[in-house]
């Protein structure tokens, strides 16, 4: 019975997230620096990857907008992002990584018109 009002509520739960997620890309395209290196990776064809990552247990969760590295691999590891925008304390939780960056990334493809999805790092180490 209560099944209606939970998806309501779920659903502007993610309008606000979501929300969020615009006045942060508002910040990083006004940034000096971060909005021309978004803008040029984009241009440049690269592509971009959503690092959710913490500086340790004291501190909150942090986003990066990097684009993938271009070196050649070594010894199978992936060449090292590329960080374009940094945004600081956007969640508390490790397990939050998914759900807000698949928000994250929606706004960016339609901000930015990405022809290809964004992908998702989780401390600098690809989701699986
Ligand atoms: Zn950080």
């Amino acid at each position: 019975m209560s099944e209606p009002d939970e998806n309501a509520e779920a659903r502007e739960i993610e309008a606000q997230i979501g929300a969020f997620f615009e006045r942060v890309l508002d910040k990083v395209d006004a940034h000096p620096r971060y909005g021309v290196a978004v803008r040029r990776a984009i241009e440049e064809g690269r592509e971009l990857v959503l690092n959710y990552h913490t500086h340790g247990p004291q501190h909150g969760w942090c986003v990066s907008i990097c684009a993938a590295g271009t070196g050649v691999p070594l010894l199978g590891l992936e060449a090292p992002l590329d960080e374009l925008a940094h945004i600081r304390g956007i969640a508390r939780e490790e397990s939050h990584c998914d759900p807000l960056m698949a928000i994250f990334a929606e706004r960016l493809i339609r901000r930015f018109t990405l022809t290809a999805p964004p992908r998702v790092y989780l401390n600098g180490a690809p989701r699986v």
